[in-house]
Formats: C-alpha cells, sequence, structure tokens
C-alpha cells in the first residue's frame, strides 16, 4: 500500500533524508525506530504530503502523494485533491490535539460528517464503534479536559480511524504520556495491529516493536540501516549502529 523510492528530503542545506526506500504491504506492521534526527518524523510527514521531497517518489494506495502523472509529465495537484489522498491516511502525533470545546463523540464525527459528508446518525454509529474498539465507549459525551492522556490519545486514535483510513501513522503516539498510561495506548495499538490495520509507528517502545511489528525499521542519518522481522533486528542486529542503538534498551 506504500511504496517508498530514493526519498530524498532537505531543509534547505540540511539533507534529513537521503534515498529512503521502503514497501508497506496491506496489514503489515511496520515499526520504525532510530536516534534523535534521524528523520523519522520527517519521513511521515513526507508519507501523507505534509513535506514536499525533492527526489524520488512514494505511492500511496497506487497514487504518487501530492503529484499525478499525465503522459510522462508530473504534474502538482491542486490542494483539494491533496487533501482527497490524505483521506487514506490516519495520522496520530505525540500530541493529542483534540478540540477543547468538543465532546468525545464531537471531536470523532466531525471530519467524517464536515469533510466526508456522512450522516450524523452513520457517524456516530461508526464513532461508537470505534470507541469501543479503544475502550471508551463511556466517554463519549465527555469532554478531552476530563479525560487522561492515555485516554485523550486513545480517543485520537478513534478520530484517526473515523474516516476509515488505508493506512496509520503514528508519531511517537505514547511520548507525551506518563508512564503509568503508556501500557493502555500500546494495548490498544496492538489490538488494531492483531485486526489488520496497516500501520507504520514510530516507537521508542521496542516492547511494543517485539510483539506487534512484522517489520522493524532501523532509520539513523537519513537512511535506512537495517530491517527485517522484530525476532532478527531486534535481537541480532547486524549494523554496529543498530546494535549501538538497541544497546540503550537493555
Ligand atoms: P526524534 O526522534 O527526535 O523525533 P526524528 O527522527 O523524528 O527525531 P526529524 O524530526 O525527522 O527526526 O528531524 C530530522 C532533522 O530535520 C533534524 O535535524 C531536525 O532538526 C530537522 N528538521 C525537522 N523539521 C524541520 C523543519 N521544519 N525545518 C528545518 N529542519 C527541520
Ligand atoms: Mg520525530
Amino acid at each position: 500500500i506504500v511504496q517508498a523510492r530514493n526519498v530524498h528530503k532537505a531543509y534547505d542545506q540540511l539533507e534529513v533524508l537521503k534515498g529512503i526506500d521502503l514497501d508497506v504491504a496491506p496489514g503489515e506492521v511496520v515499526v520504525m525506530l532510530g536516534p534523535s534526527g534521524s528523520g523519522k518524523s520527517t519521513f511521515l510527514r513526507c508519507i501523507n504530503h505534509l513535506e514536499s521531497i525533492q527526489q524520488g517518489a512514494i505511492l500511496v494506495d497506487g497514487e504518487q502523494m501530492g503529484y499525478r502523472l499525465q503522459g510522462d509529465k508530473l504534474l502538482k495537484l491542486s490542494e483539494n485533491a491533496i487533501a482527497r489522498q490524505r483521506r487514506k491516511i490516519g495520522m496520530v502525533f505525540q500530541s493529542f490535539n483534540l478540540y477543547p470545546h468538543m465532546t468525545v463523540l464531537q471531536n470523532i464525527i466531525e471530519a467524517p460528517v464536515g469533510i466526508h459528508g456522512e450522516s450524523r446518525a452513520d457517524a456516530t454509529a461508526h464513532a461508537m464503534q470505534l470507541l469501543n474498539r479503544v475502550g471508551l465507549a463511556d466517554k463519549a459525551p465527555a469532554y478531552p479536559r476530563q479525560l487522561s492522556g492515555g485516554q485523550q490519545q486513545r480517543v485520537a486514535i478513534a478520530r484517526a480511524l473515523a474516516i476509515r483510513p488505508k493506512l496509520m501513522l503514528f508519531d511517537e503516539p505514547t511520548s507525551a504520556l506518563d508512564p503509568e498510561l503508556v501500557g493502555e495506548v500500546l494495548a490498544t495499538m496492538r489490538d488494531l495491529a492483531a485486526q489488520g490495520l496497516t500501520m507504520i509507528v514510530v516507537t521508542h517502545e521496542i516492547g511494543f516493536a517485539r510483539e506487534a511489528a512484522d517489520r522493524v525499521v532501523f532509520m539513523d542519518g537519513g537512511v535506512v540501516v537495517e530491517q527485517g522481522r522484530p525476532g532478527d533486528v531486534l535481537v541480532n542486529p547486524r549494523h554496529p549502529r543498530t546494535q549501538a542503538f538497541l544497546s540503550r534498551f537493555i
């Protein structure tokens, strides 16, 4: 569902991504690890075209993000067309960014009703299913400030799922949480992974990578240094930089 080829991204003079190749199959759970500044967040932002790339291509569900091919020319898409592409992709960030003046239910149905033109009744029924999935059905009428950080992040996950994305991107979804709240969010993500959702997860939670990932990708210095099954990469890393990175977690 994702094909990234030779992705290069620079901010002015600073080269952040130096030729990333990554394929993700439908239903696959890919965990990306790597030191701070290695370009993990930048890569996720390039996937949904929040950042444009200077070289290479990123295809999601067969479409090149931000562009369309006409004859042999690549044409930039309009903002509307890019927004349509992005609707295939759900994103969950470190900061949950729920709308504080809306209830949990309103937060979740906002995009389906406001952008996708779903009926309120359908969107509400779907939202309640999603709240069940993340274990928060009883919190539908609550406001975000009445929830713990872990609960807010689970609502943010439900909100991202409400647009029925084909791909979910998670950027360190637990790193802003108090330690005692990390487990519930990871458990929710593990459930989603087990249910066949296609996910790319940037995290420092090695335990999650071990248990939930089909594949672990280790990034350093803007390139993929090593990737493979968690049982290989996490247990017997081949590359010295992967070894050095993982040794901090043992
Ligand atoms: P972390 O683990 O700390 O989140 P990361 O792997 O996600 O790190 P990125 O956030 O992708 O790393 O950043 C990669 C590099 O790009 C860093 O050197 C960062 O300072 C730089 N960078 C990121 N965003 C921008 C921006 N909008 N403008 C300029 N430089 C940026
Ligand atoms: Mg980051």
